[in-house]
């Protein structure tokens, strides 16, 4: 035992705190999974394959549901959800409801989305033990072409229309995030539709986060620029509260391809040291600012969980301050979650539901984040293999 883990009871290597939800079965499930999913090519060759036999209408349903599914979904429907909310509860983690849908040009697709978050909205104020906040797409709401041109107007009439109908449906959903006290998360996405995102985001974060905060930005650190952006964000919000999600970043290879091909300097730092050294920057400048920042430290890495719940116990701070909040995905980092948890910080499952063919795509990206670029099912498969021997001493005989 460590002296911090003496001292503090935080320790973020338990796995026994971290699975104690979860059964030796799924734990098996799970295990087998993960090493599937550290075979590169048979990721990428699945992911296509599974794209294209949906569309196409084959039975692929029932394999997505047992495999990804069943390691990454909180279910198909947001009351399917209930039974793992209540279990995350019960070990004293609440969760981040997120409709795990893409983007749509359609804009009755568009109207379904809002519809779809009103109603998670409900849901969280009918159990608001179980829900701490809900996650919005604004790219589900609007048209790329808005958010890829609102911050250099004059806008054209048609992008006018698509911004009018746009405020619309976010004055509703905040004015309902008010009501409830339930606060909004918005994504972040690629870097050239989040020029415009920033801005719409900031506006209405002014004008919603007077008294709490009821609006989340989410800020991606291994943008070269956003350690400014960071510092500009601070200092423009001197009349109201900030929530700020803090992440390092979803599209690493997106980002790299489309400065290569369209001939821009690449947006993203040059390597993974860069990306954590800015990462760990920003959560000291949020966690300096408490009182003004509500931070979400939105990340799997040991390192900068450790350094943000470190940082509160050296200052004395409290653990479940009401403005410091840690948030894993469902399926992935249990001991981080669990373990912070257990240590009295306040934490976050982001719990993505809605139908297997629907989520498709975000299943696709965390087969691909688990494969065998990364270093992250590595950690899995070490915390679960750990886990399962542990279990599997507890019950040999003598
Ligand atoms: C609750 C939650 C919400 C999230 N919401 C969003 C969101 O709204 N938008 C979004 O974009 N992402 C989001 N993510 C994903 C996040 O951005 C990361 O992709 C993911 O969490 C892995 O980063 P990590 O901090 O967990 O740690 P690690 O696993 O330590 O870091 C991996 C990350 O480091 C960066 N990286 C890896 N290799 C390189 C390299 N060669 N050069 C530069 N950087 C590199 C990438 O950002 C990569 O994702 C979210 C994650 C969580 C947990």
């Amino acid at each position: 035992m460590s002296i911090l883990h003496a001292h503090t009871g935080l320790d973020l290597d338990d796995t026994q705190v971290g699975f104690a939800y979860r059964s030796t079965r799924d734990l098996e499930v799970a295990y087998a999974l993960f090493k599937l999913l550290r075979w590169g090519p048979l990721v990428r060759v699945s992911n296509t394959l599974g794209g294209v036999a949906l569309r196409w209408g084959l039975p692929v349903k029932p394999l997505l549901r047992a495999t990804l599914g069943r390691l990454f979904l909180g279910g198909e429907s947001l009351p399917d959800t209930l039974p793992l909310l209540k279990k995350l509860h019960a070990y004293g983690v609440t969760s981040m409801l997120d409709y795990a849908v893409e983007a749509s040009t359609d804009p009755a697709d568009q109207e379904k989305t809002l519809q779809e978050y009103l109603h998670m909205i409900a849901f969280a104020r009918a159990h608001p033990e179980l829900v701490g906040f809900v996650a919005v797409k604004l790219t589900a709401l609007a048209h790329p072409l808005l958010w890829e041109k609102i911050a250099s107007p004059p806008l054209p009439p048609s992008l006018r229309r698509e911004e009018e109908r746009f405020r619309e449906k976010f004055e509703q959903l905040l004015a309902a995030a008010q009501e409830a006290s339930i606060p909004l998360m918005v994504d972040a996405e690629e870097s050239w539709l989040q020029a415009g995102i920033d801005l719409v985001v900031e506006e209405y974060m002014q004008r919603f986060n007077q008294e709490r905060v009821v609006l989340y930005t989410t800020v991606q650190m291994y943008r070269q620029d956003r350690l400014e952006y960071l510092e500009g964000l601070l200092r423009r919000a001197s009349s109201y509260r900030l929530g700020i999600k803090l992440v390092r970043g979803a599209y690493v290879e997106k980002e790299r391809k489309r400065a290569r091909n369209q001939g821009y300097a690449d947006p993203i730092h040059p390597t993974k040291a860069a990306t954590d050294i800015a990462y760990d920057a920003a959560l000291m400048q949020c966690l300096e600012r408490l009182d003004q920042v509500a931070l979400c430290v939105a990340s799997h890495n040991r390192n900068s969980c450790m350094k943000a719940a470190q940082f509160m116990i050296l200052k004395n701070l409290p653990h479940d301050h009401p403005h410091l909040w840690f948030s894993q995905l469902y399926g992935m980092a249990d001991p981080l979650s669990f373990g912070l948890a257990r240590a009295g910080f306040r934490v976050a499952k982001y719990v993505p539901y809605g139908p297997i063919e629907k989520a498709f795509p975000y299943l696709a990206r965390r087969a691909e984040e688990n494969s065998s670029l990364s270093d992250q099912s590595g950690r899995e498969l070490a915390w679960i293999a750990e886990e399962l021997a542990r279990r599997r001493k507890l019950f040999q005989p003598g």
